[in-house]
């Protein structure tokens, strides 16, 4: 029955519109989900927080209205949000609609927030996936003193980006998913791959030797790994305790060796969630004009009240901050926003001092600043969108369609005829008229990892390279699916002779 279930859902498309700011993915978004009749879900780092609704640029209050936004004005001002959180709530939200036979509606301003609904990882180099499988609840309490990996974490948030696409990183004690999924199958097929070496180790005594972890020498609890899993041994020194520790859990839990768990993490990493329900629609405008209208978007965002706006929000929630005597912090929450920083110089000043030349002089350093920072920030995100989408060497590339938004006077024939005619050929299995971009993977990047394309039949999915494909087939996630399918078709088989007996 479940089954089943996801097999309908998941011939429902997520449909996700992307572009630069100012491209129009808000209209495109609420034209669609009208004639769908479904919900919008906001994936925007900045949109998520409650004010600011000109500077952020939100879907209007009819907008809003007329469609369902989700995830929009949900949290206050100085909330801290991460991408796994955005993640998590996303997914229920998508799940839900796709259960209604409704299409989910991603509108992207965050690239790395699409990122996380549309693969299987939370960001790109998430490399301690050992993290992941810590259990939080009972051991972190014993082992608060190891904090051994904390560090590489914290490094490695700092080396990001600095611009304010990296809001949150995901953090070591955030769970992904496929970990819930491996601890549900302890007991049950364990011998798919993985129980090799382990024959020997009696499981009970083990259980309760890493109980009382705290009566063995550190060498003591690498000799136990090094019997169940001798290459996460070898590659863990005996004073990382609480990596050997929590290797040999793993293998208690859920009856595979860690090794093999995390070869086969790091294989699914660029994976799609929904391989073949995915469709991307990224709109697009030619550069000089875009410019243009980013500059005319400012002064739009002026005369609907920009200034008073951050006014309003400055007197709330930064005064108090710089008359404790601390500077205003752009660096968290929705004061990260692009315009707050660039209008900063003029908000501190006082009514007097705003009306001087030198005021006003300040004011329209501002407005150009914002202007610049606004054009700037639309090239960085197509760039992203490029290559985290398009030619990202180890990932799926989902269909992504182009939709050119540059005359506006076209926009109906362009991109709303086009967008909707693209959605339904998904939905109903019908020839589509347009195709998506094709792909173009740098033939450098392509070396790394073999450069053919094969596609797993069994799992219905496409994977890069060929070393990458070997190791697919023996992995446990195809083993599973390829076993389902047996079963599933071994019961049709029954029912048909049942039918052909009656
Ligand atoms: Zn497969």
């Amino acid at each position: 029955m479940m089954a089943l279930r996801t097999v309908i859902s998941s011939k429902i498309p997520m449909v996700i519109i992307l572009g630069a700011t100012g491209t129009g993915k808000t209209k495109l978004s609420v034209e669609l989900a009208q004639k769908l009749g479904t919900e919008i879900i906001s994936a925007d780092s900045m949109q998520i927080y409650k004010g600011l609704d000109v500077v952020t640029a939100k879907a209007s209050r009819r907008e809003q209205e007329m469609v369902k936004h989700h995830l929009l004005d949900i949290l206050e001002p100085h909330n801290m949000f991460t991408v796994v959180d955005f993640r998590n709530r996303a997914l229920k939200i998508i799940d839900n609609l796709t259960e209604q036979g409704k299409v989910p509606i991603i509108v992207g301003g965050t690239n790395y927030y699409i990122e996380s609904i549309v693969y299987k990882i939370l960001v790109e180099d998430m490399n301690d996936s050992e993290a992941l499988l810590w259990d939080k609840s009972r051991r972190k309490r014993d082992l608060d003193d190891y904090s051994d990996d904390h560090d590489e974490v914290e490094t490695k948030k700092a080396a990001k980006e600095p611009t304010h696409e990296t809001t949150a990183n995901p953090s070591t004690s955030e769970i992904i998913d496929e970990t819930e999924n491996i601890s549900e199958k302890t007991n049950s097929d364990t011998c798919i791959d993985g129980t090799k070496n382990t024959q020997a180790v009696d499981k009970e005594i083990l259980k309760i030797d890493v109980d009382n972890e705290k009566k063995f020498t550190n060498e003591e609890i690498h000799t136990k790994l090094k019997a169940i899993d001798p290459v996460m041994a070898a590659r863990l020194h005996p004073n990382n305790r609480r990596k050997v520790l929590r290797s040999i859990e793993v293998w208690l839990k859920t009856g595979r060796l860690h090794s093999e768990i995390l070869a086969e993490q790091k294989l699914s990493e660029g994976q799609l969630r929904r391989p073949g329900a995915t469709v991307i629609l990224w709109l697009k405008c030619e550069q000089s004009i875009h410019d243009e209208r980013l500059n005319n978007r400012v002064d739009v965002m002026l005369q609907e009240g920009l200034i008073q706006e951050l006014l309003d929000f400055h007197a709330k929630h930064n005064m108090h901050r710089i008359k404790d005597g601390k500077p205003p912090d752009y660096t968290k929450g929705i004061f990260q926003t692009l315009g707050f920083k660039e209008f900063h110089d003029y908000l501190m000043l006082n009514e007097e001092q705003k009306d001087t030349e030198e005021g006003k002089k300040l004011l329209q350093e501002s407005i150009e600043n914002m202007k610049t920072s606004t054009r700037r920030y639309a090239r960085r995100q197509n760039k992203m969108i490029r290559g985290r989408f398009l030619e990202h060497p180890f990932r799926e590339v989902p269909p992504i369609y182009e939709l050119d938004t540059t005359d506006i006077t076209k926009w109906n024939e362009l991109v709303k005829n086009k967008a909707f005619h693209i959605v339904e050929s998904y939905l109903n299995g019908s020839p589509c008229d347009y195709k998506p971009i094709e792909v173009i993977i740098d033939e450098d990047k392509k070396k790394i990892d073999g450069n053919s394309r094969n596609y797993c039949d069994v799992c219905e999915r496409l994977i890069i390279g060929d070393k990458t494909y070997e190791i697919h087939l023996k992995s446990y996630k195809h083993m599973k699916v390829l076993k389902k399918k047996k079963k599933l078709e071994e019961r049709n088989k029954a029912r048909a002779e049942q039918q052909n007996l009656d």
